[in-house]
């Protein structure tokens, strides 16, 4: 077979659908090879969108114009706004999801996506001309590319550990896929390897459900993508049961067979996400851990087991399991395993995530050393448009680290690079005050337009939105109630908009929505934090708006640290902010380059 596309995603992961789906929105010719179409947005680890710093994620992806959004909001059985007590800057949704159905709804979206075939095949080569990307070669056939966008995941030379054995695969019962890692290494592009893990999964009717305790979701459900009016759906509980002293004995008993501490395993796991026997040994004081027991859809019998995430050989896991609160009988559908697989250090890329080595060769998802769903997805949408613009000659889309939590993600990659399975945490962005949840569209709309995958009305909504909160605001500031402004009474801690209208008719006649509300009562309450985050955000940018030549020659600045020099010029920063954000590059070689960038506009 040989087919001649301008765009070959390898991969249809949260990563490769994002990335297929916004080239062949934006027009482009694309072929996604995969290995399956059962696995298409496969969730092979939690059954859950969203969270801390994700759920924002996702928001951002929703307004950039990626599906994330609408599918978790077609899937979801259980919603929960997280840290609803603590400010807006760190409220979050999450979802649980119905894999099955997640699944489903991104293959129909996938299919019937005008301009996308997806190609059933396994890919094991790239091929280049002139130091540019031309074709992917499959074992099925050759597919003629003028930009590939690499999204393979864990597959990449995939080894998975239960005990003291080990196979090759990419996860659960799928290959691994060998070729692309030697295919790149011979493009220079260097490898390392990453490893993750996941838990067993529990036969819901052997679970005593009576001694685990019910964690319901919320009731009023804020739906993830600006696309959907409401979601109406059956919802179910999640559980919460603890591990005991007996579980933590029957895990020290068995780390002689543990592939983590026997050293089967080489690769560097998530130290943010760890397996139970690495809690159990690096926390041997506490006396339980949580275990969350989360359905993984409506119409299946599995429970996917949350906090104890183990590579103990299948006995062990047995007794592991069944010294838990409420498991004491149960039956374990699915082991827990380990994976170990091939990443690309992510500072062989640019900020747009192209490879420096290759040209319109883009990397996204877990291939760049990140872990999760909402990560890859992020870069798959902003891997997809660069590919586009980067074959119409358009200038990149680079997020910055105060628009987008993805921007801190692509930004951290390439800058600070990862040896370690990288996971977004709100603590990484330094403006998270702006990178809120309830404000993507403000920040990222404009961009999904600019591209193509915003349609006119939402875009239209959003810019309405910006002007009419504005007019609420300066309203609220110059209206005066017993010698005190309706903008003070909003921002008392204990006061919120529905109080505001229930006092002021006339506005609440203005019938709008609660999103605008919600966003007036922000800005109001949390103005004078916004407002200073903004000014370090000017300062921030005026570095930031000082671009750096790609082709600056580094060599001939004297005075410069040679660990200085060495990491400019593995990094290439594009600016003097990315500069400044490079291990080991001080404020004295930032001052140097300064000088330098200044020369040579001079000259
Ligand atoms: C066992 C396990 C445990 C995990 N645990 C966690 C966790 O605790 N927390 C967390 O946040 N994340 C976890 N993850 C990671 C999470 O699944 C990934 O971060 C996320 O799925 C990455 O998305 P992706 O698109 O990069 O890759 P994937 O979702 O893995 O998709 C890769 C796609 O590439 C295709 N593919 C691969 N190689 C080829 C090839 N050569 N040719 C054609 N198609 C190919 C596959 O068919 C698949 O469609 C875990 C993953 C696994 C496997």
């Amino acid at each position: 077979m040989h087919s001649e596309f301008d765009i070959v995603v390898i991969g249809a992961g949260h990563a490769g659908v994002e990335a297929a789906l916004a080239a062949s929105r934006m027009g482009m010719a694309v072929g996604c090879i995969t290995l399956s179409a059962d696995t298409i947005a496969k969730m092979p680890c939690n059954p859950a969108i969203g969270g801390l710093a994700k759920g924002q994620m996702v928001l951002e992806v929703d307004a950039l114009g990626g599906e994330m959004g609408r599918a978790i909001d077609a899937a979801m059985i259980h919603f929960k706004m997280l840290n609803m007590s603590k400010g807006p800057a760190v409220r979050a949704p999450r979802a649980q999801a119905d894999k099955a159905e997640y699944t489903a709804y991104m293959r129909r979206v996938m299919e019937s996506a005008p301009g996308l075939t997806i190609i059933y095949d396994m890919a094991v080569g790239i091929e280049t001309e002139g130091g540019a990307v031309s074709a992917v070669v499959g074992r099925g056939g050759r597919y003629g590319a003028r930009a590939v966008i690499l999204t393979a995941g864990t597959f990449l030379d995939g080894l998975m550990h239960i005990g003291l054995e080990n196979r090759p695969g990419g996860r659960d019962d799928e290959p691994a896929a060998i070729g692309i890692t030697e295919s790149l290494e011979k493009l220079g592009i260097t490898s390392g390897r990453l490893k993750t893990g996941t838990p067993p999964r529990l036969a819901k009717d052997s679970i005593d459900w009576s001694r685990v305790t019910p964690q319901p979701g919320d009731e009023n459900i804020i739906p993830f993508s600006h696309a959907t009016e409401a979601v109406d759906r059956p919802m179910v509980p999640c559980h919460i049961t603890y591990t005991s002293g007996q579980t933590h004995e029957i895990i020290r008993g068995s780390l002689d067979r543990s592939p983590l501490y026997s050293g089967c395993i080489k690769g560097v796991g998530p130290r943010y996400c760890p397996s139970i026997e690495d809690k159990v040994v690096k926390f041997p004081n506490r006396p339980r851990h949580q275990v969350f027991l989360e359905p993984e859809g409506l119409k299946t019998d599995w429970i996917y087991a949350n906090g104890i995430s183990t590579s103990l050989p299948r006995d062990v896991q047995e007794k592991i399991v069944r010294s838990i609160a409420g498991l004491e009988e149960a039956q374990i559908l699915r082991h827990g395993y380990a994976i170990e697989y091939d990443y690309f250090p992510p500072g062989q890329l640019h900020p747009w995530l192209e490879t420096k080595a290759v040209k319109n060769l883009f990397h996204a998802g877990q291939v760049n050393g990140t872990s999760g769903y909402e990560e890859a997805a992020g870069q798959g949408l902003v891997a997809g448009v660069n590919a586009v613009r980067s074959l119409r000659g358009e200038e990149p889309l680079v997020l910055g680290r105060d628009e987008a939590y993805v921007g801190v993600l692509i930004d951290d990659l390439v800058t600070r690079g990862t040896s370690e399975p990288y996971r977004m945490f709100t603590s990484r962005a330094e403006y998270r005050l702006l990178l809120r949840a309830d404000n993507t569209d403000r920040r990222l709309m404009r961009y999904g337009y600019e591209n193509g995958l915003i349609d006119e009305s939402a875009f239209t909504r959003s810019q309405t939105k910006l002007k009419t909160v504005a007019e609420i605001r300066e309203h609220l500031n110059n209206t005066f109630r017993e010698g005190k402004s309706l903008g003070k009474f909003l921002r008392r801690r204990e006061n919120s908009w529905r109080d505001l209208l229930a006092s002021e008719p006339g506005l609440a006649g203005r019938n709008l929505p609660d999103d605008f509300w919600d966003a007036v009562e922000i800005e109001e309450k949390y103005g004078g934090y916004i407002e200073r985050q903004q000014a370090q955000v000017e300062r921030f940018r005026k570095l930031e708006d000082r671009p750096v030549p790609a082709d600056f020659d580094y060599e001939s600045i004297k005075g410069l640290r040679t660990e200085s020099r060495k990491k400019l010029m593995e990094v290439k920063p594009i600016s003097l902010g990315q500069a400044s954000r490079i291990p080991g590059v001080n404020p004295a070689d930032i001052s140097i380059l300064l000088v330098a960038l200044h020369r040579r506009r001079r000259e």
